[in-house]
């Protein structure tokens, strides 16, 4: 320690110039530099405390689990049911006793659900992750694409869970990730033999390491691995892996793959069948790694799931129904200003219908409703007079053209 001086910091000696803050204390000085690091230090070091309370983790039942999403997110109940049970066998898998006498030891299954954009799947692991005690983060595997093939920054995505554990590594190990956009990084050909798309192999392979179940060294910090750089162990086996993609064109692959099996044994009628519109319904393994994934990572995704595209009823209730709706959260805004803010019902299904028309989904419905409110958001907080707005269709119908419509195009 520096000998003491009341304008230096007793660590490391800065002038209390040199560092933004100079805290005193009895007999010494820190600076905020050594709180920082001091704090860093703590958090590494001393990381089994809060989160082992996870041992004593309530078991929510499936169906409670369910109940809660349903609470949020319209429809799409066959994924609601498979990420419940999914996430309820997670539960019990980690307060498993570690001795237990028949040493059968569970298994985790990771999970893979295929939906269209705007269909709902950040919003399920979001609303998930609400309800769970366990660390949870959400990863872009995007990101990880830019990142390249070397694969070192893989390992970012656990550092982003250590961080929500608060640098508890066992609360880490028995968190949930969910990978979004993993569609992203298929290589773009069935056949490796013909495609030099490295990187997006690359990263699946990296990823693979993550999903397996393996010791892996992550930067606390995030960013690139240097060689000075401490490094976190984690132990990834008992971590949850939610992956979700578009995988845009998989309806050609599972529509063929249907056609084909039924060439020979089957009648026009059965062909019938099918509901083209739902057809992600009939998605299967060999679907997913005709469209790019590597086999390895599909085997290490083996619960399937999907989200059906939203249809007018299910738009429709989405604008109302769910407990933070897009229509009650500009209600809450208005009030704010203290005006009572109301729409007619024909001005819901105008925006409904205008959303499908611009093939918009549902993330433009909050466009439109912005659209048709920005002028009354502008002018009225400061007009005290104003103690209500009721949207008419005319006024709905008005404020939609004046906006400008290449604003509401979904990138
Ligand atoms: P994805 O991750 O599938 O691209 P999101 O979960 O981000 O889609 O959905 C975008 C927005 O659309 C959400 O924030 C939510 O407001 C709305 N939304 C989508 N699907 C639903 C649904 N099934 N129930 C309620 N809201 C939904």
């Amino acid at each position: 320690m520096a000998k003491h001086s009341p304008d230096r910091c007793s660590f490391c000696g800065r002038l209390k110039e040199e560092s933004g803050i100079l805290i005193a204390g009895m007999n010494a000085h820190i600076c905020n530099h050594c709180v920082e690091q001091a704090q860093m230090i703590v958090r590494e070091e001393f990381s089994t405390k809060e989160y082992d309370q996870l041992s004593e983790i309530k078991l929510s039942k499936p169906s409670a689990i369910k109940a809660h999403l349903d609470k949020y997110v319209i429809g799409q109940d066959e994924a609601k049911k498979v990420l419940s049970v999914a996430v309820y066998n997670h539960y019990k898998r980690i307060t498993q006793p570690v001795d237990e006498i028949d040493e059968v030891e569970i298994e985790k299954s990771n999970i893979l659900i295929v939906g269209d954009t705007g269909t709902g799947k950040t919003l399920l692991a979001r609303t998930i992750a609400k309800f769970l005690d366990v660390p949870f983060c959400i990863a872009d595997a995007t990101v990880l694409t830019e990142a390249g093939y070397v694969g070192e920054d893989v390992e970012n995505v656990l550092t982003r869970l250590l961080q929500v554990a608060d640098y508890n590594v066992s609360a880490a190990e028995k968190g949930i990730v969910f990978i979004d956009e993993i569609d992203k990084i298929a290589r773009k050909s069935d056949n490796p033999s013909i495609t030099r798309d490295v990187s997006g192999e690359g990263v699946q392979q990296a990823l693979l390491k993550l999903l397996e179940g393996s010791e892996v060294n992550v930067p606390p910090q995030g960013g690139r691995k240097h060689p000075e750089q401490k490094m976190i162990k984690i132990d990834t086996t008992n971590i949850l892996f939610i992956a979700g993609g578009a995988f845009h064109g998989i309806d050609k692959i599972i529509g063929s793959r249907l056609n084909t099996n039924m060439i020979g044994y089957s009648s026009d009628k059965e062909k019938d069948i099918i509901d083209k519109e739902r057809i992600l319904q009939y998605i299967s393994p060999s679907d997913i790694k005709k469209f790019g994934l590597i086999p390895e990572i599909v085997g290490r995704l083996p619960v399937l799931s999907h989200l059906n595209p939203l249809e007018r009823a299910t738009l429709r209730l989405i604008l109302t129904e769910p407990k933070n709706a897009l229509v009650k959260q500009f209600v809450k805004l208005f009030e704010m200003d203290n005006i009572k803010l109301s729409f007619d019902d024909e001005v819901l299904d105008f925006i409904v219908d205008k959303s499908i028309e611009f093939k918009l989904g549902a993330r433009g419905l909050r466009s439109i409703v912005e659209a048709i409110l920005t002028d009354a958001m502008f002018e009225l907080p400061s007009k005290k007079s104003v103690k209500s707005l009721n949207v008419s269709l005319a006024y709905a119908k008005q404020q939609f053209v004046k906006a400008n419509l290449s604003k509401l195009k979904v990138a």
